[in-house]
């Protein structure tokens, strides 16, 4: 490129503008179009498979140039935005005029984690933005949805600090990541961020802020500071995106939070157990998605992140099942209370939206419509008998009688899509309102009672006034009776069957209608501007209301739940136990129904803790392990579980070593991650932690997979009354004699039966005391027709392996052959 005024003054104008967002698309507003020119325009042309083309630059030269009409500008929005892509937005600030270049300026910049229209978001989830800092020795991670409000702040140090950041990264899952840290830590989360949707941007830079900051309750200084800067980077980042509004403004007080307070899921774990995002196909088939009955935008959101933070206080615990259970004793009034908020709409992105001043005509609508509801809502949570989670419910939701009788009387009935035509304000909202509809329609009168003179004064029967958008109002005549019309109509325009004119009355009257009309747009627009504002006053108590109607969605969700597949009130203990009755897998139990077999599990504070266990593949080992993880997150996050009976100590943290396969894609490989995840397992495992350990060492030769699987087993089994609790799936028979040795341990099974009808092996499904059979694999080759002499010569060959030099041979085993080995009677406690 040349110096730039070698450009047209539009371009010129252009590249300006880009020159202050380089990281941005810049689509500039041409009359009904958004353009882009130069390597933008090329960009846009394959994004969006739309037509390249190109323009006059000035000096004789041309540039690449494309456009997308105005009016699907948000559907082309949608696709830049899914594509990772920043788009700055640049409008007409002045109304054209011929020969003479319109003021345009960037008004917003659109970007993944910083939205605000529904049709891109995702109504019952989250869509986070994330800043991350690094303070001496402390990283801090703050968060923010722009579009509810929501924004939290959370430090690490020590040396897990980076691994903490990046596990909380991978919770919040944010659609974009603004990184200011150096290069080292920029490095780790490009390296954990590789596969996940997130966009990571640089910093804004901007003045430090030099005010004077106290510690964070229960923060060092150095970690309040960390937390601060991360805030302060997230605010620079959103006051640079949405131009106009914004900044730290833009949300609510930050909520400083600390890690512990969750039970922790690490990334593998979350992932695996599908809690609010399947791996398969099925979209469906998450832990959320099975139990949301929730009947707003709101709660749904609340309830996802109720299961991606579960809870380790157990009074936290017990005051949200209270309010479970208070609505499962009294359905009537969860049913009555849930219909209500069925006509309340998402009261946080409303209010978000007024807060940036992007809130359309039927967002107000809408608004009217949910403070109408809340008065009822309240009286039925406010009574002694209910417990304080619900009388606080009642206590957050705020009075909104006079913002409610004000949009009542400034709004009208019926609302249009956009303020851009007007007839949004009520005419009695303001006297010179009141006179500009008055004016039309009365103008209007007085056109048609000019249709009805001419047409008696001329004689001519079809005559008619119409509306021509080229200059107004005119009087049509048909080509047959053109021979009638008077002198004193001037002619404007011919028509393939007749002509049009126009006379002075009507032209007076047509300029009338139009500066009325005018006039009335511009008044609506600025009382619409005026009770924007009234109501952008109250958007922090709006936000706590929210808050309140999302968590009484999320606990009559809860109680519907509980109703509909019968769960049960989870009973919480001092030790660290975890027993089930009948338990059942949520999600499995919502797909197939009652063919799901329900199985027990006991893990006791001194007694068998460190469950093994063996079975066929296909048997349901996994579905066992995953669904104890559902049931212990389910019991966390306040909610009844799918048992017959369920007692639990609460857990600090699940662990998972689950089927790896998917994890082949990120070119590491599957026994070194095997191995990483087992690692940071030993290294982190509480005597309150649950692990969940699905085949270990397969990656490897058999020696040395059963080698160190025996390895990490005792390694844990050592920990003399620190132990975790372990449920062990594996295919090492060998591990079985682990039983014999430790007290802590106990063999489970899962059986096969032949089937009635000849075929493949059908599956009881149930977890029965003691170990497998050694030799199913040769059972299902019988089953499966393998010709008797073979069959008979495998089962000679196992027998003979069975005989050969085990680990036990060449290696002493550890701890003390102590404990007869009796099989285990699987119940329990009394239900
Ligand atoms: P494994 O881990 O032993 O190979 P899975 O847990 O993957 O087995 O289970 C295999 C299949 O068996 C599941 O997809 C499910 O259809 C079925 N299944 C597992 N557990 C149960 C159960 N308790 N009741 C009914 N079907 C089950």
């Amino acid at each position: 490129m040349t110096t730039a005024t070698a450009w047209s003054p539009m371009l010129e104008q252009y590249f300006g503008m880009k020159h202050r967002y380089p990281e941005a698309i810049l689509l500039s507003r041409v009359g009904d179009f958004y353009e882009a020119y130069g390597d933008d325009a090329e960009t846009i042309a394959r994004a969006l498979s739309i037509a390249l083309t190109s323009k006059e630059a000035g000096a004789g030269r041309r540039i690449a140039m494309a456009g997308v009409p105005y009016h699907a500008l948000d559907g082309y929005l949608a696709k830049l935005v899914a594509q990772r892509r920043v788009v700055a937005l640049a409008e007409q600030l002045e109304a054209p005029v011929p020969n003479k270049l319109v003021r345009r300026d960037v008004v917003r910049v659109v970007t993944p984690g910083t939205l605000l229209e529904e049709h891109i978001l995702d109504r019952s989830a989250h869509n986070y933005l994330a800043a991350i800092t690094a303070f001496d020795d402390v990283i801090a991670l703050a968060h923010a949805d722009i579009s509810t409000g929501h924004v939290g702040a959370t430090a690490f140090d020590g040396e897990s600090a980076l691994d903490d950041a990046l596990a909380e990264i991978g919770r919040l899952d944010p659609a974009e990541l603004v990184a200011d840290v150096p290069a080292d830590v920029r490095a780790g989360i490009d390296d954990a961020l590789q596969h996940a949707q997130t966009r990571i941007a640089p910093p804004v830079l901007v003045a430090v802020d030099t005010r004077a900051r106290a510690a964070v309750d229960g923060f060092s200084l150095d970690a309040s500071m960390a937390m601060h800067r991360a805030l302060d980077t997230l605010g620079a980042y959103v006051r640079r995106v949405s131009v106009q509004q914004g900044g730290r403004d833009a949300f609510r007080e930050p909520e400083f939070y600390r890690q512990a307070t969750f039970l922790a899921l690490d990334p593998n774990t979350r992932k695996h157990l599908e809690l609010t995002r399947a791996l398969g196909a099925n979209a469906k088939a998450t832990l959320l998605a099975t139990i949301d009955r929730t009947r707003t935008a709101m709660g749904s959101r609340l309830l996802g992140r109720w299961l991606l933070a579960p809870l380790v206080s157990r009074d936290a615990i017990a005051a949200r099942a209270d309010c479970v259970e208070a609505f499962t004793r009294d359905a009537g009034r969860r049913i009555a209370l849930h219909d209500v908020l069925d006509g309340c709409f998402d009261l946080e992105r409303i209010a978000q939206k007024v807060r940036f001043r992007r809130a359309l005509p039927r967002d107000l609508g809408s608004l009217r419509r949910t403070l109408a509801l809340l008065d009822p809502i309240e009286d039925a949570l406010r009574e002694e008998t209910l417990p304080p989670g619900l009388q606080g419910i009642a206590e957050r939701i705020g009075a909104f009688a006079d913002l409610h009788a004000d949009l009542a009387a400034t709004l009208r009935d019926e609302l249009p899509a956009t303020l851009a035509d007007g007839n949004v304000i009520r005419a009695e909202a303001s006297a010179e309102l009141a006179e500009c509809v008055l004016l039309r329609s009365d103008a209007r009168s007085r056109i048609a009672a000019l249709e009805e003179r001419e047409r008696e004064r001329t004689g001519i029967k079809p005559l008619k006034v119409k509306y021509a958008s080229a200059f107004g109002y005119a009087i049509e005549i048909p080509k047959a009776q053109l021979a009638n019309v008077p002198a004193d109509y001037t002619r404007k325009q011919t028509l393939a069957n007749g002509e049009r004119y126009v006379t002075p009355e009507l032209r007076e009257l047509d300029v009338a209608i139009a500066s009325a009309e005018s006039r009335q747009l511009r008044l609506e627009q600025a009382l619409y501007e005026q009770l924007v504002d009234r109501i952008a006053e109250r958007v922090d108590d709006l936000l706590v209301t929210a808050g309140a109607l999302a968590e009484l969605d999320a606990f009559c969700s809860l109680a519907q739940i509980a109703g509909e597949r019968g769960y049960v009130r989870p009973a919480f203990v001092d030790d660290s136990v975890v027993e089930f009755v009948d338990g059942r897998h949520p999600v499995m139990e919502a797909l197939l129904g009652s063919s799901f077999v329900p199985n027990d599990l006991r893990m006791s504070a001194s007694g068998s803790r460190f469950i093994l266990l063996t079975g066929p593949n296909m048997g349901g080992k996994s579905t066992y392990l995953r669904q104890t993880a559902l049931l212990v997150v389910l019991a966390q996050i306040g909610s009844f579980v799918p048992a017959r009976a369920a007692r639990l100590g609460v857990v600090d943290r699940i662990f998972t070593r689950i089927g790896a396969g998917d994890d082949l894609a990120s070119g590491q490989s599957t026994f070194y991650i095997e191995m990483a995840e087992a690692a940071n397992i030993l290294r982190r495992a509480t005597d309150r932690s649950l692990l969940l350990i699905d085949e270990i060492g397969r990656g490897t030769g058999t020696v040395d997979g059963l080698a160190i699987a025996q390895a990490i087993c005792e390694y844990l089994l050592e920990r003399e009354g620190r132990a975790p609790m372990v449920l062990f799936a594996t295919h090492f028979h060998e591990l079985v004699a682990l039983a014999d040795r430790w007290p802590l341990v106990a063999n489970f099974h899962i059986t096969a039966v032949e089937s009635t009808r000849g075929g493949a092996p059908v599956f009881s499904h149930r977890v029965l005391p003691g170990s497998s059979s050694r030799s199913f694999g040769i059972e299902v080759a019988r089953m499966a027709g393998l010709p008797p002499t073979v069959v008979a010569r495998a089962r000679e060959i196992a027998g003979a392996l069975e005989g050969r030099p085990t680990l036990e041979a060449a290696v002493p085993l550890r701890g003390k052959l102590a404990k007869p080995a009796i099989i285990e009677q699987p119940l329990l406690f009394d239900p």
